[in-house]
């Protein structure tokens, strides 16, 4: 509940960067936030600012929505206050939604691979797994799982850590452990022993060998290296699925033939321009005119002399238009 719009707006800005906070600091996931067309907000609210991103089939995912409510639930039930000038005056109110398990499908379908989950290191219920890799020599056998204990006990005091002292094969476990996404996995054998050295592998592929002294250190430049994987992965797929058309027959082709976000002309994204985004859904089988972004530097003009990709009238915008789960 504010006193004024401009406090509304603080508090919409606010909820941008907690979201930005989540979704690229700790979860590494590109996304866009963009003003919804007046067709398309919440019911009854001025303006709905959300946050998309696209998964891997190319579909825009609303990971989180603000509405800007302005004074009109506080009208509809009567919701009042006195204001410092001593008038009694209508609230203004903001709506604040993200959608945790849409949040959790844009983890999951974005980072994940064939292999499944990769999760980034910060976020991993388990960050490190430990799998001993036994033969038949028991001496030896025994000597690897009192080194793994002991590896265990170190890192805990740090990390989330698993020790996979099951039956299973160690093929096994590597499946199983990169199934869930463990982002470290730290392998010993009897050469290893030996050599006084410890395997870690990456969920994204890469192999490195270190000593037990400088076990931490790799371990964290690990953890950095994971998520800089995953985030130059996640940034290049949204780039790259990013098109842009001038025309309604360019919208459809590339809609068609590419996944994600095509950016075009646009005449408007007041009720005006529904009529519009109504003939690109129904030409497009589907695709949505998502809005145009949210932020002022990242709003795109139309080059001068631009018209809507529908109705040939002056475009005002560079909408971005997507199919949507
Ligand atoms: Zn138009």
């Amino acid at each position: 509940m504010y006193a004024t719009h401009e406090d509304v707006m603080e508090q919409i800005e606010s909820d941008r960067q907690i979201m930005k906070r989540v979704y690229w600091d700790k979860l590494r996931l590109p996304h866009i936030f963009l003003i919804r067309p007046q067709w398309d907000k919440f019911l009854g609210a001025n303006n709905t600012y959300v946050s998309d991103t696209l998964m891997p089939d190319g579909r825009r995912n609303q990971m989180s929505s603000t509405h800007d409510l302005g004074q009109n639930f506080a009208k509809a039930y009567d919701i009042k206050f006195t204001d410092k000038d001593g008038e009694i005056k209508y609230a203004h109110q903001s709506c604040f939604g993200p959608g945790i398990w849409r949040i959790m499908a844009a983890l999951i379908g974005i980072h994940g691979d064939d292999n499944g989950l990769i999760l980034p290191f910060e976020i991993a219920p388990y960050q490190i797994v430990i799998v001993p890799v036994l033969f038949s020599n028991e001496e030896e056998n025994r000597k690897i799982i009192e080194k793994c204990d002991e590896l265990e006990e170190e890192l805990k005091q740090k990390y989330r850590v698993y020790f996979d002292n099951s039956n299973n094969t160690p093929g096994w476990k590597y499946n199983q452990w990169e199934m869930k996404g463990v982002p470290i996995r730290i392998e010993l054998g009897p050469k290893d022993l030996k050599e006084d050295k410890i395997v870690l592998v990456r969920r994204t592929g890469h192999k490195t060998k270190t000593t037990l002294s400088e076990l931490d250190q790799t371990i964290k430049q690990e953890a950095m290296a994971l998520d800089d994987d995953i985030k130059s992965k996640a940034e290049k797929y949204f780039a790259h699925n990013t098109k842009t058309a001038e025309t309604l027959s360019e919208i459809k082709s590339t809609i068609k033939s590419f996944r994600g976000f095509v950016k075009a002309p646009f005449c408007s994204i007041d009720k005006d321009g529904e009529g519009c985004a109504d003939i690109i859904k129904a030409e497009t089988e589907g695709a949505y005119v998502c809005g145009i972004p949210w932020l002022k530097e990242e709003q795109e003009q139309p080059r001068k002399g631009a018209v809507c990709a529908v109705c040939k009238k002056t475009a005002k915008h560079i909408v971005y238009i997507a199919k949507s789960w």
